[in-house]
This record gives structure tokens, sequence and C-alpha cells, in this order.
């Protein structure tokens, strides 16, 4: 567990473990030529994916983005992924138990996102797996997930959302709203149509400037207010920070490039720390771009 202070609020990533996913369908259309030099695959080219949910602690609420993978995987999918099912675990160790969890934010319904969303109960029941937790998912996600199509149908698995809309408790977004103050959700389309990007952003009027703040070179007095973007499949790991190289998962590529560049157009002046879903080395850094234009993961 990797933990900071974000302005006034404590950010900490907990991870629901690791799974294997083919080296190819991670980097799209890159050559293997290249993306073999920042990853590593193994014998059948299967490179090593994160599971990396966030934990934002604002002092008054205690908010968890994305679920992981969690632990009703079928048969035939935990062939494919296994189901290393650590989150709650990894919670716990760093002290955390589902009822202290106020509010659950999914980027998107895809499995490997909004896993532990629910579980199922000794009597086969599902049940929230947060009990006390509002959640929160995109509207339009929810409306694609009912009809997925046949590419991405797999990826889509209603236990793990709809029991939560029928009985209230998951709340559907459009795309814009503020959750609670400093943690809101924007709309990034390009890996699905309607995926959001979570961004946190310590409020108030008299922004508590961290030390990292200053060693960026703002004053103590500015009104800078230190912002952390959870961008989900948009980018998930570092090695994925190039505007071209989006996964072959994307069900829209020209849309993921359109989305980058919206995205380091504020977060680069900006100086966002990004965090990454699926690095299972390096869950958030500064993305900045180096002197002859490249793009850098700064790690901190
Ligand atoms: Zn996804």
């Amino acid at each position: 567990m990797q933990r900071l202070t974000l302005g006034d609020f404590e950010l900490s990533v907990f991870s629901d473990g690791t799974y294997p996913l083919d080296g190819g369908a991670f980097f799209g259309v890159v050559p293997k030529v290249m993306w073999s030099r920042k990853v590593a695959a193994d014998e059948k080219n299967y490179v090593t994916a994160g599971l990396n949910s966030l934990l934002i602690r604002t002092g008054k609420k205690t908010v968890l983005v994305e679920t992981g993978m969690g632990n009703k995987l079928s048969e035939r999918m935990i062939k494919f992924y296994g189901q290393p099912a650590k989150l709650i675990e990894s919670l716990n160790a760093g002290g955390v138990s589902p009822e202290d969890v106020d509010i659950v934010i999914n980027s998107h319904l895809h499995f490997d996102h909004c896993g532990w969303n629910t579980v199922r109960d000794k009597n086969g029941k599902i049940v929230p797996t947060f009990p006390r937790a509002k959640y929160y998912a995109p509207e339009g996600e929810w409306q694609y997930a009912r009809r997925p199509s046949e590419r991405d149908a797999i990826s889509y698995l209603p236990e793990n959302y709809d029991p939560l809309v029928e009985s209230g408790q998951m709340t559907l977004l459009k795309g814009g709203e503020e959750i609670v103050p400093g943690i809101s959700v924007k709309t990034f389309p390009g890996h699905t149509a309607h995926m959001q990007a979570i961004i946190i952003q310590s409020p108030g009027e008299n922004p508590h400037i961290s030390q990292r703040t200053r060693d960026m070179g703002h004053p103590p007095n500015s009104s800078y207010v230190p912002t952390a973007c959870y961008i989900s499949d948009l980018m998930p790991t570092t090695a994925h920070i190039d505007l071209t190289w989006g996964m072959a998962f994307d069900l829209y590529p020209l849309q993921t490039i359109a989305s980058k560049k919206q995205y380091y157009a504020r977060a680069l002046p900006e100086k966002w720390l990004t965090v990454f879903t699926h690095d299972p080395k390096t869950p958030w850094a500064y993305v900045e771009k180096d002197a002859t234009g490249k793009m850098v993961a700064r790690a901190i």
C-alpha cells in the first residue's frame, strides 16, 4: 500500500493483486519490439497487470475508487485471468474495513474495475461488499452494459452492478458531477464511450499547500489546488502515456487519442498526479514532457 497527502486529503493505493494479460492486446498496434523495452512478457506473451484501487480520506468521507476483479469470476474466466481477490485483505491490512467506506466510485463497469462491488453471501445471494456505501457509476456505461457488443460482452458481469442499481444503492452519473466536495467525475471516451475519470482536488478557500507543491515551484500562498486524477483505462499504466500507445481493448481508438490530448492540456500545466489503474509497479506518477517532447512519467 502506498500513501500520500494531497492538500487536505490522504490518498492510498490498495491492490486487488495482479493478473496476466496478453501483451499484444495490452499495447494494441504498438509493435512488440517497442513495448517489450518497457514491459517484460513471459513465454506465452503475457505481461503482468495490476489492479489498483484508490482510497481517499477527505477528513469527512472515506471514498474508494474502483473495486478490482473481485471474487465471483466464472471457472472459464479464472482460467484466463486467475482471480487474485486481494483487495479486502489489503484494505484490512491498511486498517480499513468494508464498513468504513462511505462512497464507492466505478470509472466504468468492466469486470476488472467493479468486481468487489458485490459478493455472494453464504446463501449465494449477491450483496454489497461495502454495506454502508453509496455507489456511483456512469449511466451510459450501465445502459451499454445491458446490451454490450459481441466484442466486449465478456467484460460485463451484471451481478457487479445490477443488484445495486435495483436496490437504489448505486447512483448513475451523467459525467461532470461533484460527488463530495473535491471529488468529481469527467467523461473521457475512447476505451469505452462513457468511461469517467475521477478528479480529486483538495477543496477549501485556504488550501493546505504541501511540501511537494512548494517543491514544484508554487509559493505557499498561491491559489494552486493540488489535483490527482484516476484516469482509469484511458492510460492503464505508465507505459501507455504516449498519445498513440492505446490498448487493443479500446472500442474507439481515435477517441482515446483525443481524450489523452484533452487530459494533458490540463494535467500537464496544472501538474496533476496521474493514478494508473493497471500498473503493477507505479500506481501514480507525474506525467511530463521532456526536452525532446516525449512523455515521461516521473515517479514520486
Ligand atoms: Zn476496461
